[in-house]
């Protein structure tokens, strides 16, 4: 089975907006994959409805097989997702925002505070435990967002734009960890408007405009072609 498997994905906003046309994505598990667009593409859109915080208008979506219409608490369990805002409690301590969350997937205590301490400190966030969420940096808060996301081990990761707005030394850091990540088995699905950042990072790349895939190939393939 593969990580992700998405066919026929139609998206019409609320306001007759058309946002996708008809999307077919094929991530294989263990790969790094970006999916590639300028704004307004529908990058967003697509992992909106992957993570089903956005209502799909039609097609399938399956994580590790699971279809999220017929089987989406286990599609969750597979699933960590970094969307692009913050959107944990502003109030609530480091270690505790990660804990909480493990709780919504019926881990044990004693387990979600050593998974919790685990990523935090692989992120550099284990001086800040005590920290409420709102006195960190940027940086410290997508990276406290990744922390959140893998609290239960999932195997898929994808990310929402992880570094928009970061500088040049973080991002250096979170690709470091994302490709460390990735050779310890997750599947790690990125989307970028940033071509640099699709060629560090990935080994199969997807383009996306105007709500369709143009393109879907290895890396090493689109550069030849460009
Ligand atoms: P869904 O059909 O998934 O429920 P909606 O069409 O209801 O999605 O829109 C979700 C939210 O996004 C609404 O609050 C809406 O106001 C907001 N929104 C509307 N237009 C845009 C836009 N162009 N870009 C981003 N967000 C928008
Ligand atoms: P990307 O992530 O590639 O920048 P998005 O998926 O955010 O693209 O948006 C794709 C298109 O859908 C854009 O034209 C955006 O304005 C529109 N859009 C996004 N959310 C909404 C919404 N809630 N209502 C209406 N249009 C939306």
């Amino acid at each position: 089975t593969d990580a992700l498997e998405i066919q026929g994905l139609t998206k019409t906003y609320d306001d007759g907006f058309e946002a996708l046309k008809g999307i077919d994505l094929r991530v294989e598990q263990g790969d790094f994959f970006a999916l590639l667009g300028p704004n307004g593409a529908g990058k967003s859109t697509t992992l909106g409805i992957v993570s089903s915080l956005v209502n799909k208008s039609g097609g399938s979506v399956r994580v590790f097989g699971h279809d999220i219409d017929t089987d989406l608490s286990a599609a969750k369990l597979n699933l960590g997702v970094v969307p692009q805002e913050f959107n944990f409690n502003q109030f609530e301590k480091v270690q505790d925002i990660v804990t909480t969350q493990a709780g919504y997937y019926g881990i044990p205590l004693r387990q979600a505070s050593k998974a919790a301490e685990k990523y935090l400190r692989k992120l550099g966030l284990w001086d800040k435990r005590d920290t409420p969420a709102r006195m960190l940096s940027g940086g410290m808060k997508r990276r406290l967002m990744i922390a959140r996301a893998l609290v239960h081990e999932p195997g898929l990761l994808i990310l929402d734009e992880p570094t928009a707005g970061v500088d040049i030394e973080l991002r250096r850091s979170m690709w470091a960890f994302l490709e460390e990540m990735n050779r310890q088995g997750t599947t790690i699905i990125l989307t970028t408007h940033y071509l640099e950042e699709a060629e560090a990072l990935c080994r199969n790349i997807a383009i996306i405009d105007h709500g369709q895939i143009l393109r879907h190939t290895s890396k090493r393939e689109l550069l030849q072609q460009l």
